[in-house]
């Protein structure tokens, strides 16, 4: 049930002076309460937690000092600046996550970490226990994160820097799940967009493919749920995709099938007619109650028997998603998808934490409740993941957070040995270049700006969301990449 009003609820009160790092403040005050903060007038506005009092934060940025205390109170955290061993942005947000940490007595696992990725600090830091230090990260938190980063760093080695990855995405689902926070359209009630904005699709990369000049590495074929294609459109597509001579070199191909409802043998020897070994199957959770709850139009059965069947005909590389933190998903319920999936051994699992959007529905009908009881069963159940994963021949290769992911947690692929997905490195290390097609899609170019990873540039290039949009200026949409890519 909504809650009616405010009445035990504090306000945190964020005012800012010397310095306008609103977007840092927000991410902790929204890692603390769970809700949108607001800026006004140099401030940082945010609902509190039910029974907390309200607190005003000073945040202070001066010529010799950074300082942050809570009025009245007589809290305070301070930094000289000459001692600063962080971007001024870094540091207010640092100060302000360890005072409300000990203002409310709480703490998260990634600790100040919001908004950047811990693989990105664990690599500008020589030694785990600074990332506990500084950004106030737990333990086995910073130990997961330099062990991804020295994966995704060897993995990353043996690709070509100057190479492009390409993206294509399908942004239609057979139905939407209630925790979707993507661009993602329902299939059944929009099939007679498909046509066109497939049509849309290719002649975006019949226009931009031929004027980008670098070779492009690998190509993924994400979504939504691109098996959601009629068998005709699906060959038509995947046919056309590959008649491209840009693709006649690629290392890598992965398909995101997904939603084991969208299969048939016919879409996958389509796939394996093209070369493609690569695929996604995603079950989310084994758990029938909550397949349901979340609405995704499938049972554990259905993905059992697509994952079989693919495997008998041919496919060598099969990941494999779950979520921690569905609705009312035990950690039982958890930990037993888990076992179930080890079990099939796909090479690659994938462990998200759910994310909570505004755009979610279930976010709008407050199902999910930033509760301390619930944020620790997510804990639980990533740190089984992880040292199940671990014990049973998997290691930690990319990782990435999500904004508003609950409690801040993270989201983990695992591979087997030999069969991590680059594109996924490439994607989530902002390390390489990615050329996107298709709505929502953000290709981003990386300029190296020294010899070792730590110095890129990223910049980035967005597409419009909206499929009938994207459909009626997909030739703008084309000439805003080649001018991207090509000046
Ligand atoms: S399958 Fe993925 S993209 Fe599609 S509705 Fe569900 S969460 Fe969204």
């Amino acid at each position: 049930m909504e809650s009616s009003g405010n009445e035990n609820r504090g306000r945190i009160k964020v005012s800012c002076e010397g310095h306008s790092f609103f977007y840092p403040i927000s991410d902790i005050l929204r890692l603390f309460t769970g809700k949108i903060p607001k800026e006004s007038d140099g401030q940082v506005l945010c609902e509190g937690n039910e029974g907390d009092p309200d607190i005003t934060v000073i945040s202070r940025v001066e010529e010799d000092i950074v300082e942050t205390s809570i009025e009245g109170a007589g809290e305070r955290i301070f930094s000289k600046r000459e001692d600063l061993r962080l971007p001024l942005n870094r540091e207010v947000k640092r100060q302000l996550y360890f005072l409300l940490s000990g203002h409310f007595q709480k703490t998260f696992p990634w600790g100040s970490l919001t908004g950047i990725r811990p693989t990105q600090v664990a690599r500008e830091l020589s030694e785990e226990t600074e990332m506990a230090g500084i950004y106030g990260v737990r333990e086995d938190k910073a130990h997961l994160a330099f062990l991804t980063k020295d994966n995704e760093d060897r993995i990353l080695m043996a690709s070509d820097p100057s190479a492009i990855h390409v993206y294509i995405g399908i942004p239609f689902c057979p139905s939407r799940c209630s925790y979707c926070s993507f661009v993602a359209q329902e299939a059944p009630r929009k099939t007679e967009l498909l046509p066109s904005y497939i049509d849309a699709v290719l002649s975006e990369m019949d226009m931009v493919l031929p004027k980008i000049g670098a070779s492009i590495e690998t190509l993924y074929i994400g979504g939504g749920t691109p098996t959601v294609l009629s068998e005709e459109l699906f060959e038509e597509f995947i046919s056309s995709v590959f008649s491209h001579p840009e693709f006649s070199r690629l290392s890598e191909v992965c398909v995101e099938a997904g939603r084991p409802d969208t299969f048939t043998e016919k879409k996958l020897q389509v796939l394996l007619d093209h070369g493609v070994k690569r695929i996604c199957i995603n079950p989310q959770t084994l758990c029938d109650e909550t397949l349901v709850r979340v609405g995704r139009k499938h049972s554990a059965r259905d993905f059992l028997d697509t994952y079989s069947m693919a495997r008998t005909m041919g496919f060598s590389v099969i990941n494999t998603d779950l979520i921690a933190g569905l609705p009312e998903e035990t950690y039982e319920e958890f930990c037993d998808s888990l076992c179930r999936i080890i079990e099939l051994a796909p090479e690659n699992i994938t462990v998200h934490s759910l994310s909570k959007k505004r755009r979610a529905s279930l976010t709008r009908e407050e199902i999910v409740r930033q509760e301390e009881e619930e944020l620790s069963r997510i804990e639980k159940m990533l740190s089984f993941a992880s040292g199940k994963l671990v014990k049973a021949g998997y290691f930690p290769y990319y990782m990435y957070k999500q904004k508003d992911t609950l409690g801040g947690h993270e989201n983990v692929g695992y591979a087997k040995e030999g069969t991590e997905c680059l594109y996924n490195v490439a994607m989530m290390s902002d390390q390489r270049s990615v050329l996107s097609f298709g709505a929502g899609g953000m290709s981003k170019r990386v300029f190296p700006e020294g010899e070792d990873m730590l110095h890129v540039r990223v910049e980035r290039c967005s597409c419009i969301k909206d499929p009938i949009q994207y459909i009626s200026n997909v030739k703008a949409m084309a000439e805003k990449k080649i001018g991207f890519f090509c000046e």
